[in-house]
């Protein structure tokens, strides 16, 4: 079969399949959370003392009392065996994004030789994974290499239900035995726990009495392609670096626009509901789906959730958009750049804070005092912002995502706040003097007068924008598809913690001074836009003239790829931060810039030994072949006396030379070790190895254009993203 005989199959195979059907529609109230050991579930199925104690727990997030533990695993394990599960695991995410769990029997074997089956408190409370393979960043020997998982019992136990079985799984976090935490659970608990007190300390001050713990929320929009299977058998790039490493771009890009908010196509719509289906009964709540800007694109969003659940949630969604995929027949791509020259994927992170007794904190309120509470907020995310900016680029420092950021899709890596026009305009007043706390009309009266409506204006879409306010909340636009959104909240919580605290201090001083509250906060706003004012910008951020000022007249910093943004993890003001506010310590710190940088620079690496494999062994013998028959043609003609054109042979015998060139050039590049540093490391896969990938593929590309269709080994972009 000629090389082409593999695409065409795969072809024939995806257009001639039989479709799945969809399934009949369930009453969402039927699904609702049946998968799930939630509240109400718990409720009547405990003693009535065991079950408040567990809310409890829940509602502070105590630790769970030793004492009740057995009752609610016994319950929670009938429920799972009624739901035909043998087996539980410990659900945790380790520092690489993904999630990990082990599983274990509930087969207890007895000594008349009958087996039971059995789930004490202890097992439910702490488990003992074998995690040792999962990159800690030195925070564990090999020696004392066991870390324990640990309920958490703010997210609560569900059902996974696959092919092979069912299992009851339980949301954990990772810590090692000498309590440093091995996970993105563990500091996100302690950022919020962070965020909460120094929120806390500011309505205090601002004079509430009644203040319910400040949590925050998180809503994830995830984008993703998906691929048809057969086309990603025969691609090694999509299998195992989950993009494409070649590839011409297509006739018919996305210039149409024809895709987005189109029809979504039939195939598609099965998988969708079938994804919805799953996660409704896992209790996550999917709200939106819909077409994405490139072709073969799409978004699923959930409705928002505490930071903490959503967190666990979105790392489902994920799982569940790949088995789903699988069982349809697509190969899910979570990769935020797959198709070079086609929009990449994200994964805005919405991101709010508020309680029970004030609300949402970052909602301008309709009174003149919640509008003051509400700027005082929304400042110290601008201060935030701007302290910790860098921060919040290596939070979103990936070697996928690098692809993505600053490619005229996606936002840039220079880090600033989007406020919208009219709330911009408004701390510019602020900044200038024409709000004040005086009675002049004249001016805006801050506590007296109210906030402009904030309309959404056709600005509130800017898509150029990192972080952008809309309405209320924030949405972090740059964080890339296939991260944990743990990563991110962390890192905004912390920084709002911090900010909190500086207004708390500063607010404490004023109001000491015998200033009236409104006045107070008119200082520390004024203050705040002194200071960090600059990192407000409202302009188009793909704009070469914004990567310039921002960077020479603003001291923003513009941090392009990931080797230039990981060592600022490094800073003393970053780790004075996190060890400020108690959510990670030096030590846990500096382990997750060795575990980022090691991910970061073995996937460049492993990229780039996948980019010489199908160079060398699709590409190469492909060009050859085709070359071969052109010259056979040309040598043939002309023994028949007849002069045949020969440039097209000499322009494949050319590009095929370059690629056998820079593979060759990549090759030993590749070769080179003894680096002085990690950091020193990551910057050679970011300035070396990266641009000679690149060289590879320009020729690879340019051959593709010339090489006969029949000969070419790798689906082309065409088909991947258009057939379905
Ligand atoms: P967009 O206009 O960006 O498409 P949507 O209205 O679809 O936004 O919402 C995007 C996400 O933001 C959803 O997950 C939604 O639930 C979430 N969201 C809405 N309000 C808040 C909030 N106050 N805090 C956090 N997330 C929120
Ligand atoms: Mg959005």
């Amino acid at each position: 079969m000629s090389k082409n005989g593999i695409r065409s199959q795969a072809i024939y195979q995806i257009t001639n399949r039989d479709l799945i059907p969809a399934k009949a529609p369930q009453r969402l109230e039927d699904m609702w959370a049946t998968n799930v050991f939630n509240l109400t579930k718990m409720q009547a199925s405990l003693p009535k003392t065991v079950f408040k104690s567990l809310k409890e727990t829940i509602t502070n997030g105590q630790p769970l009392d030793p004492s009740v533990a057995d009752a609610v695993a016994t319950a929670m394990k009938d429920w799972a065996t009624s739901k035909g599960a043998l087996y539980y695991a410990h659900v945790f995410y380790p520092m690489t994004n993904s999630t990990a769990e082990k599983h274990d029997g509930f087969i207890s074997v007895q000594s008349d030789g009958n087996v039971i089956s059995e789930f004490s408190g202890k097992v439910l409370v702490q488990g003992e994974p074998d995690g040792s393979s999962f990159p800690n960043g030195g925070l564990r020997d090999t020696f004392e290499a066991r870390g324990y998982t640990a309920w958490d019992v703010t997210s609560p136990a569900y059902i996974m239900e696959t092919d092979n079985g069912s299992t009851l799984c339980i949301p954990t976090v990772f810590v090692s035995w000498t309590g440093e935490a091995l996970d993105k659970k563990v500091p996100l608990l302690r950022s919020i726990d962070a965020m909460d007190r120094a929120a806390n300390r500011v309505l205090k001050l601002l004079g509430h009495q009644d203040i319910a713990r400040v949590n925050s929320s998180c809503g994830a929009e995830q984008e993703y392609f998906l691929v048809d299977a057969n086309f990603v058998g025969s691609r090694p790039d999509l299998l195992l670096a989950g993009r494409t490493l070649f590839g011409k771009a297509p006739a018919k890009g996305q210039e149409f626009d024809d895709h987005y908010f189109g029809a979504i196509p039939n195939r598609v719509q099965v998988f969708m509901q079938d994804v919805e289906e799953t996660l409704y009964k896992l209790g996550i709540p999917a709200k939106t789906r819909h077409n994405e800007v490139a072709p073969g694109q799409f978004e699923i969003a959930p409705f928002f959730e505490a930071a903490n659940v959503a967190s666990d949630h979105q790392q489902l969604i994920m799982t569940v958009l790949r088995h789903t995929a699988k069982k349809h027949g697509f190969v899910c791509l979570l990769h935020e750049k797959p198709f070079a020259g086609i929009n990449g994927s994200g994964k805005h992170v919405n991101w709010s804070i508020g309680n029970a007794t004030q609300g949402n904190l970052l909602d301008p309120g309709d009174s003149p005092h919640e509008n003051a509470q509400f700027l005082l907020f929304c400042g110290a995310v601008i201060r935030g912002v701007h302290q910790y900016g860098p921060l919040m680029r290596a939070a979103i420092a990936t070697a996928s995502n690098d692809h993505r950021l600053g490619a005229n899709e996606a936002p840039p890596a220079i880090m600033s706040v989007y406020l919208g026009t009219q709330l911009e305009e408004v701390f510019e007043q602020i900044k200038t003097g024409s709000v004040s706390n005086s009675k002049a009309k004249d001016v805006m009266d801050l506590g007296v007068d109210i906030l402009p409506k904030l309309t959404k204006d056709a600005g509130d879409r800017n898509r150029t924008s990192p972080f952008a306010f809309t309405g209320n909340r924030f949405e972090f636009r740059a964080v890339g598809s296939s991260q944990s959104v743990s990563g991110p909240l962390i890192v905004l919580n912390t920084m709002l913690a911090d900010s909190l605290d500086w207004v708390a201090d500063r607010l404490e001083s004023e109001l000491g001074k015998g200033v009236d509250q409104h006045q107070a906060i008119l200082v520390v706003l004024k203050e705040i836009m002194n200071q960090h004012g600059a990192v407000v910008f409202g302009g188009n951020g793909y704009s070469p003239e914004w990567h310039r000022t921002a960077v020479e007249d603003r001291g923003l910093l513009n941090l392009p790829t990931t080797a230039d943004a990981l060592p600022h993890l490094r800073q003393a003001y970053v780790q004075e931060l996190f060890t400020r506010t108690g959510v990670l310590s030096p030590v846990e710190l500096e382990s997750r810039y060795e575990v980022y940088s090691e991910q970061y620079i073995l996937s460049v690496e492993v990229e780039a030994k996948l980019v010489v494999d199908m160079a060398k062994t699709l590409i190469y013998p492909a060009s050859v072949e085709y070359l071969s028959k052109l010259s056979n043609t040309i040598a043939t003609l002309s023994g028949l006396g007849i002069d045949f054109e020969k440039e097209s042979a000499k322009k494949v015998a050319g590009l095929t030379t370059d690629l056998k060139q820079s593979t060759d050039q990549l090759c030993e590049a590749l070769e080179k070790e003894g680096f002085a540093s990690t950091a020193d490391h990551m910057l050679y896969c970011a300035k070396t190895l990266l641009p000679l990938m690149n060289q590879v593929r320009t020729a690879a590309d340019a051959l593709e254009a010339e090489v006969g269709d029949e000969f070419w080994p790798l689906p082309k972009y065409q088909e991947m993203l258009f057939i379905k």
